[in-house]
């Protein structure tokens, strides 16, 4: 078989502690996951169905590269996240077989236009410009479960050159983990190489150039990058 022209690069994301690299395939998101982030934006946090949303694997930024403050908007937003990378996946996977598909963890940023979301929202259409542009998914370098185990519980924060702004903790999530993968896996079917991420705690808000972002989640690692 021969390309019409060279396929694209894959997507890859460090394992830390070893020289090989995760490849990216799907990248899913979970809205309104935490209660208290769900009330800021105005809506009500009752354990309502999950909802998703998507970026392109492309959209990775990888820890060490500076974060280039997109266009088209004036209200960039970060939402400090815990990512979830599967090794397996699959159709209608159970509650209790999701996390053999866990490969390990990540911390990630799901970067938000959100004057564009706004806009959106308001007009009932897709979210893609508000959510899934050029580097919109900065993430460190993933941990395997080995090593770490399966987080349910640990502080998740976000300074901003050395400032908290954002949170929480992991145990405040409307849908856990396992659930959030056999749910995902009822509409779409999960491969290795799909990361979750797993919705954001309180206190989202504006970044501006120069800003230096430090993400935590404990047990997991830190994630540091720079708004240029
Ligand atoms: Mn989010």
């Amino acid at each position: 078989m021969k390309y019409v022209f060279s396929p694209p690069k894959q997507t890859t994301i460090p394992v830390r502690g070893s020289d090989e690299v995760f490849p990216v395939h799907r990248i899913y998101c979970v809205g309104r996951n935490y209660a208290a982030h769900a009330i800021e934006m105005g809506h009500d946090p009752d354990r309502e169905p999950p909802f998703f949303f998507q970026k392109n694997p492309g959209n990775i930024l990888l820890e060490g590269e500076d974060f280039p403050y997109p266009g088209k908007t004036s209200d960039v937003h970060h939402e400090i996240e815990l990512a979830v990378a599967l090794k397996s996946g699959g159709s209608d996977i159970p509650v209790e077989a999701a996390l053999d598909c866990v490969f390990g963890y990540g911390v990630s940023l799901d970067m938000t236009r959100r004057d564009l979301q706004g806009q959106m929202k308001k007009l009932g259409r897709p979210w893609e410009i508000g959510k899934a542009f050029e580097n919109s998914a900065p993430c460190s370098a993933l941990i395997p479960a080995g090593d770490t185990g399966h987080p349910d519980h640990g502080a998740v924060w976000l300074k901003i050159n050395d400032e908290v702004r954002q949170e929480g903790d992991l145990n405040q999530m409307i849908w856990k983990i396992p659930e959030m993968i056999s749910y995902l896996s009822e509409l779409f079917t999960l491969q290795a190489g799909d990361i979750i991420l797993t919705g954001t705690p309180a206190g989202v808000g504006p970044v501006q150039r120069g800003d230096r972002l430090h993400g935590h989640v404990e047990g997991v690692g830190d994630l540091k990058i720079t708004v240029v």
